[in-house]
């Protein structure tokens, strides 16, 4: 079940669980050389989103995949010991994460997440983040 050995499973924790993580770092570079503008982790939004595009009212969140539990990613994998306790604390994490998004849907923000195991796909994440602030928008009747 889990396919990491000890040594990889402490290095995944240490590295995903601190602020700045690299794919977070991948995400912030590729939109800055986009010309996006953003704010990081604001705290005054559901969630705390990694990125705050507020000019296109959109919040990116970057996830680490084995955190917030990936779906079918093979970094998602519930740990083999104490996998009862995982299963909790991933499961709350993957419960807050649905809803952080639906808060913020609500408050008439546009989501996006990418996952750590995208962002190595820099082709990938610049055509996502292009989609994501320049598609064209509803505008809501005042
Ligand atoms: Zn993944």
């Amino acid at each position: 079940m889990d396919k990491l050995s000890p040594s990889e499973r402490s290095e995944l924790m240490s590295r995903v669980r601190g602020k700045d993580t690299q794919p977070e770092l991948c995400v912030r570079r590729l939109a800055h050389a986009l010309g996006f503008r953003f704010r990081l982790h604001r705290r005054d939004l559901p969630g705390k989103p990694d990125l705050v595009f507020p000019k296109y009212k959109t919040a990116v969140f970057v996830h680490g995949c084995f955190w917030h539990q990936h779906t079918g990613c093979r970094k998602a994998t519930i740990p083999a010991t104490r996998s009862e306790f995982w299963c909790r604390k991933l499961y709350r994490n993957v419960e807050r994460d649905a809803v952080a998004a639906s808060a913020l849907a609500e408050m008439g923000w546009h989501v996006g997440i990418f996952w750590e195991c995208q962002t190595g796909n820099t082709a990938f994440v610049e055509r996502s983040l292009q989609k994501l602030l320049l598609k064209p928008r509803r505008r809501r009747a005042a």
